[in-house]
């Protein structure tokens, strides 16, 4: 059975309405926007439709939008064609820390090439404060690049405050939208935006396709960062991709259409979700304190390591943190943002919903949770028996993710049984429960043998894991170190 998927934040389905519109230019309508005859004409006409559409969904003038790859592509062009368009007035920028890496990444990278950036820290709602926004713009600041809904946690920045700012002391603002195009009302004009990225995929729409609005003004500071055949006013060169932008627009319309009862539906899915999981004890809900969109909840549960839940919780299709950064081990730079401790922050759970998600995935997410929580908690607080005949060890701290606790019956100088409370990584239980089974019946001498790199190879545990491998080991050889008999093991410490 396919997973309930709960990781509309990280990409959503297409439509089936925007694919059928999508599919004739996949077959009988292929022309190139830039030919002079009839295939292309119709691509072009195509093209228009969609600008007027995706347009309309953030109150903009057709013709200042640009399109794109993706939101990524449109940050990165707002944030290197804005600085270095406006680097002979000023090299000065203001962002917030808790922004997306394709906002981060550009700002750091401009930082090398010789630039400032000042990052905000977000109030403790998560919200960056308009207050210290005003007071972080300098004379020679020449963009203000803002995220309008968190992709992490969901909390939603006033932009119509921090436009007011912008506007007052004449710095452009550019925001990142991926997260609210198409789920919370936009208007370009009245908020005071003057470049705002957003995403097809976070919309029902196809990946690999958005565009990044550009006021008029702005068009001729604006540096490109590709170069070609001149396409977009020249701002995008290549080929326009018929076909993605056909369902970008039809996405927008469908969102537009939609957006209202769309969003009541899926807030009350989202209170329902919250209310369900917060009547576990040790629950904190991030972001809870400052306006959300209605599709994403993030939650911190504490006495869990987060990615075991996720691994757990087989049944649904969720992250840890976002996805972006599903590849590194890091705690959330957003939770810790927050004030979250190392703990609560690696023990989160983004839950995002959509079109799509229905009341009994909701309930059968619940369910999931309300399982899987407290048989992880158990295996944690596993109690370790002491005395006659007990020898017990433990390593880490849950702070870094990884805490292990062994305790082993000797009968003589071999294992008779072996207990262990484990909280770390799906790795690291599985690697857990597998020692403790393949180490019962063992002699002290035989229990010696072995380690992280064998464990990992048996397990098929990748390397990025022996280190909380080693804290099995720590704690495992602590134990072995006592002995049953009360004589220290030979060489039973690590160098
Ligand atoms: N900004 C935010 C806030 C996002 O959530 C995402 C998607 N994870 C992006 C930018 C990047 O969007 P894309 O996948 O379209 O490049």
């Amino acid at each position: 059975m396919a997973a309930i998927y709960l990781d509309y934040a990280a990409t959503t389905p297409v439509d089936g309405q925007v694919a059928a519109r999508m599919q004739p230019w996949l077959g009988t309508h292929f022309g190139n926007a830039a030919s002079a005859h009839g295939y292309g004409a119709e691509a072009a006409r195509a093209i228009e439709a969609a600008r007027a559409a995706t347009a309309a969904l953030i109150g903009a003038p057709p013709r200042d939008l640009v399109f794109t790859s993706g939101a990524t592509e449109s940050n990165n062009l707002a944030l290197f064609g804005m600085a270095r368009g406006a680097a002979a007035r000023g090299r000065h920028i203001v962002t917030s820390a808790v922004e997306h890496k394709s906002v981060l990444d550009p700002a750091r990278r401009l930082e090398r090439a010789g630039f400032q950036v000042q990052y905000l820290r977000p109030t403790r709602a998560g919200t960056v404060d308009p207050d210290r926004l005003r007071a972080a713009l300098r004379p020679d600041t020449t963009l203000v690049s803002l995220m309008h809904a968190n992709n992490e946690i969901g909390v939603i920045n006033d932009l119509a405050a921090c436009g007011a700012v912008c506007r007052e002391r004449g710095v452009p603002l550019h925001v990142d939208a991926a997260q609210s195009a198409g789920k919370l009302a936009i208007d370009v004009a009245a908020m005071n935006i003057d470049l705002l990225s957003l995403s097809a995929h976070k919309f029902c729409g196809p990946q690999g396709v958005g565009a990044l609005y550009v006021r008029q003004s702005l068009r001729a500071v604006l540096e490109p960062l590709q170069f070609g055949g001149g396409q977009e006013c020249g701002l995008r060169s290549g080929t326009l991709p018929v076909h993605q932008i056909v369902g970008l627009g039809a996405a927008a319309e469908l969102a537009q259409a939609l957006c209202l009862s769309e969003a009541a539906r899926v807030a009350s899915l989202r209170d329902r979700l919250q209310a369900g999981i917060a009547a576990l004890p040790g629950v904190v809900v991030n972001g809870g304190d400052a306006a959300r969109v209605p599709g994403i909840l993030n939650v911190s549960i504490a006495g869990v390591n987060g990615e075991s839940l996720v691994a757990g919780l087989a049944e649904l299709a969720l992250s840890t943190s976002a996805a972006c950064n599903a590849d590194s081990d890091e705690t959330s730079y957003v939770l810790r943002a927050l004030g979250r401790d190392a703990e609560l922050a690696q023990a989160s759970l983004r839950l995002s919903l959509g079109r799509f998600t229905t009341e009994r995935d909701i309930d059968a997410a619940i369910a999931a949770v309300c399982r899987e929580v407290p048989r992880l908690r158990a295996l944690a607080e596993t109690p370790l028996p002491g005395g006659e005949g007990w020898s017990s060890g433990r390593a880490g701290t849950r702070a870094l993710g990884t805490e292990i606790g062994w305790a082993l019956r000797w009968l003589g100088d071999t294992l008779a049984e072996i207990r262990y409370a484990a909280y770390g990584g799906a790795d690291t239980l599985r690697a857990c429960a597998w020692l403790g089974a393949k180490l019962r019946g063992r002699t002290r001498q035989d229990a010696q043998q072995g380690g992280p790199l064998e464990w990992a190879r048996e397990l098929s545990i990748p390397d990025r894991h022996l280190g909380e491998l080693l804290v099995v080991e720590d704690a495992l050889r602590a134990a072995l170190a006592k002995g049953g008999t009360g004589d220290k093991m030979p060489g039973a410490a690590r160098p």
